[in-house]
């Protein structure tokens, strides 16, 4: 038998989370932002979930070229544009949209020789200060593409530092709108947390929305509000079992550096789980996890390959746990719901990160 962990990607999830996107700025067309292999989910797997799309964004080359290998023959946006004036060949040959952020990426498109006008989604700097051009350039910036015929229609674009905090996205709105001023155009400026939480206004919806996170099931705003208010469903699972079931005595501690120590007799299960297969090993004791349908807590630390788990909850709770028993580590089974949100926080960070780290070596299913 295999080891006992795999992830579960729940499609029916991600169309679900699709449709509260569209729900939350009706008005507006939709990216469905999949970088990062669909973060962390896999392209091949969200594709079929997802082409309800208006078009799909990423920034690597070759996983747009999997997606037009997929069938895709709608609208690509390359959301870091081109990395080198070569790639501008390939966006002819995909046919694939592109940020531009700097003036060399304009550069580039001034000197390329090709086929087809460049469809170009033109970044503005307000405040994230990454990348883009600031509001004092960007009039400059896009009267220069607008006069290359190498360029076709132009899209104006932002990306908020803040969207999740309350009055997070009012500053850059404003300098947004000062830079574009009365450039003709369609506008693009948010992603999952602006959609969730402003998309009812036109004004930040606009023409296209982004959302990567919240197709994922995760709330982009950490906890408060979690995914479950925005109705949002989990799209990874992440599922393993118990291997070894340890009786230990008051005193003895648990895992490397011993950092767990138990304050009475206790049971304690060992999950076929660890670091190298991406769950986080910042993770610390309390970090909830599901046990037989039962939330418990994880002690000590994790290591590469197993972690370990407070059993006494599931006792208490009537159950018997054992080797094989089933355990969640985050996302949904047919007895509970553990929001990796929370997972994240207890480990100090984001869903994101989880999602993206889930390692090659664990075996993945599509439901
Ligand atoms: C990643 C990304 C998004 C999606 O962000 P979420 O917080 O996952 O919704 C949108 N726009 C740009 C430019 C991005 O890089």
């Amino acid at each position: 038998m295999p080891r006992p962990i795999s992830a579960v990607i729940h499609t029916a999830a991600l169309a679900h989370n699709l449709a509260r996107v569209r729900q939350a700025a009706p008005a507006s067309k939709v990216w469905a932002v999949v970088k990062a292999n669909a973060y962390g989910h896999g392209i091949a797997r969200a594709y079929g979930a997802l082409r309800g799309a208006d078009g799909f964004a990423l920034l690597d080359l070759a996983e747009a070229e999997k997606l037009r290998a997929l069938g895709w023959v709608g609208p690509i946006l390359l959301l870091e544009g081109c990395f080198a004036a070569e790639d501008l060949a390939l966006c002819e040959r995909l046919n694939l949209w592109h940020v531009v952020h700097c003036r060399e990426q304009i550069d580039w498109l001034a000197v390329h020789r090709g086929s087809r006008a460049h469809r170009v989604f033109l970044k503005m700097n307000t405040g994230m200060n990454r990348v883009g051009f600031p509001p004092a350039a960007y009039g400059a910036a896009w009267q220069r593409l607008n006069a290359l015929p190498q360029v076709g229609e132009i899209t104006h674009m932002t990306h908020f530092a803040r969207a999740d905090e309350d009055g997070g996205i009012d500053e850059a709105m404003q300098r947004f709108a000062q830079g574009v001023g009365t450039l003709p155009g369609e506008r693009s400026l948010a992603n999952s947390a602006a959609v969730l939480r402003h998309g009812g206004d036109r004004r930040v919806a606009a023409d296209w929305v982004r959302p990567g996170i919240a197709l994922y099931g995760s709330s982009a705003t950490a906890l408060s509000p979690d995914a479950a208010h925005w109705g949002l469903q989990p799209a990874m699972s992440l599922r393993s079992e118990l291997i070894d079931v340890q009786h230990i005595a008051a005193g003895e501690r648990v895992g490397y550096g011993g950092l767990f120590t138990a304050p009475h007799a206790m049971r304690i299960g060992v999950v076929a789980c660890g670091y190298a297969d991406g769950y986080p090993r910042v993770a610390p004791t309390g970090t909830p996890v599901v046990v037989d349908g039962v939330r418990t807590r994880l002690v000590g630390r994790v290591s590469m390959d197993m972690l370990c788990v407070d059993l006494e909850p599931v006792f208490a709770a009537g159950g018997q746990p054992g080797v094989g028993s089933t355990v969640l580590l985050w996302g949904q089974d047919a007895q509970a719901e553990l929001p990796i949100d929370q997972v994240a926080a207890a480990a100090g960070t984001l869903g994101y990160e989880l999602m993206c780290a889930l390692a090659p070596r664990v075996p993945v299913r599509v439901e």
